[in-house]
């Protein structure tokens, strides 16, 4: 069957959704397989530099994709006054989506009391396990704390665009730049608009096409980082490793339902109500950027395909997702802010505390802004989660308790992030009316 699989593959025969999910596949059997046979060091050279490499080539593409989609999307504008508009309802519906995650992981949190059931024990030997890795988040925390309320305001403007543009973590500097360019290319005598406008029209037509290339190597690339993945959990010992799994699974499974929440009933609800979307078809459509971003665990990795997926397979214009998603990248973390919420309660359970609901309001507030505040990477939500434990008075120490699990949540965490920048997107094109969907089901 693993032959055929393979022959499939190769031939690129099925929908690239299937191809990932077959590299998946194959790349966790293959990860335990040598976890089993103790080829920690082979998989950790010889495989993991390919996921690796892979993951660069998202990010590679990134910013010039951005900023090509943007200031072309926005010079095509026909009124300016749309943008402020599209902005401002952006960020609301972001907002919003928010709050509602985190609500729902605290009523979770609350219902289940995960926290409950862990024993002292089991707390000592996690402390002892995971105390320096715990230090290293609460340093990068500390780093944050310390800044201005301000800073994020500080943080969107630019001094040198070259120097923005040589980072993937400045991703807010190059939107503003993008759309004050693309607003001022609307302004100038069309002579001089023209060529620069072509010119980005055409930077975006072929990055686009980057992304396709890079994307027919997506299977083998999801197969390397899936293996070395679960090699670098479990070790030579996967046994071990289990066993941490299943001392923190009532709280990985709390964690878990809030995110299946989200993607099997929040976000089908409000793409029905607002969008009249039918979700199979929007789910079929954006499944390869799921698949990415659990593979990665970075919506900022995954930015350049959900982009892809959402213009040519929802018919979301490019002045639309150009500026939707990448904010929503930064910006937009639902299944981030659903899992601080649980994890902080778990935490605060663990130690035996109750937390009132001024306390859990104070989460609410906290968890909102830090994950706004998150980088769009592999385990920042963790590092944010310092603050929202701090804030709330809860042990910052409690974070030992939950990193053994923290990765694979990470991954599912990811997915929701990127499946609600997808969803809002399709609703600020819908409010717009400029969703191709839905100016299909009209002309039926
Ligand atoms: N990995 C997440 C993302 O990139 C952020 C986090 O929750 O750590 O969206």
């Amino acid at each position: 069957m693993i032959i055929n699989c393979c022959k499939l593959l190769i031939m690129k025969k099925l929908a690239l959704h299937w191809q990932i999910l077959i590299g998946m596949g194959l790349g966790v059997l293959a990860g335990l397989g040598w976890s089993y046979m103790g080829w920690v060091q082979f998989t950790l050279d010889w495989i993991k530099p390919f996921g690796t490499i892979f993951i660069s080539l998202l990010k590679l593409i990134a910013v010039p994709l951005v900023l090509a989609s943007l200031v072309s999307g926005v010079s095509n504008l026909s009124d300016i006054s749309k943008l402020s508009r599209m902005g401002s309802r952006t960020l609301g519906i972001y907002v919003f989506t928010t709050v509602i995650a985190i609500t729902l992981g605290l009523v979770i949190a609350n219902v289940a009391q995960p926290g409950d059931s862990f024993s002292e024990e089991k707390k000592r030997q996690f402390q002892e396990q995971f105390q320096a890795k715990a230090a290293e988040k609460k340093e990068s925390a500390s780093k944050v704390q310390n800044q201005s309320p301000l800073q994020p305001l500080v943080d969107i403007v630019s001094d040198n665009i070259f120097n923005s543009l040589s980072d993937n973590r400045n991703m807010l500097k190059v939107i503003f730049f993008a759309v004050l360019f693309g607003v001022a290319l609307l302004m100038v005598p069309p002579e001089s608009a023209e060529p620069v406008q072509k010119f980005f029209a055409g930077i975006n037509d072929v990055i686009i096409k980057m992304v396709e290339i890079i994307m027919a190597a997506a299977p083998y690339g999801v197969f390397a980082l899936l293996a070395s993945l679960i090699v670098e959990f479990a070790g030579d010992n996967p046994a071990t490793a289990l066993e941490l799994f299943v001392a923190l699974g009532y709280y990985s499974a709390c964690v878990l339902f809030g995110l299946a929440l989200m993607i099997f009933a929040i976000y089908p609800l409000i793409l029905r109500i607002f969008v009249k979307f039918d979700y199979i078809q929007f789910f079929q459509a954006i499944s390869p950027a799921q698949l990415m971003a659990f593979s990665t665990s970075s919506s900022a990795a995954t930015l350049p395909v959900t982009m892809d997926r959402v213009e040519k397979e929802l018919g979301v214009p490019e002045q639309i997702t150009g500026f939707v998603l990448p904010i929503g990248a930064t910006v937009n973390m639902d299944g981030t802010s659903l899992y601080q919420a649980v994890a902080a309660l778990f935490i605060a359970q663990a130690y035996g505390m109750d937390l009132s609901l001024t306390a859990q309001l104070g989460i609410i507030a906290t968890a909102t802004l830090a994950s706004i505040g998150s980088a769009a990477v592999p385990g920042a939500g963790l590092v944010m989660l310092v603050i929202v434990l701090e804030q709330a008075k809860i042990p910052v120490d409690g974070v030992t308790l939950i990193f053994a699990v923290d990765r694979i949540l990470d991954m599912c965490r990811t997915v929701v992030n990127v499946t609600g920048d997808a969803t809002v997107c399709t609703l600020i094109a819908a409010s717009e009316g400029v969703l191709e969907y839905n100016k299909e089901l009209e002309n039926k």
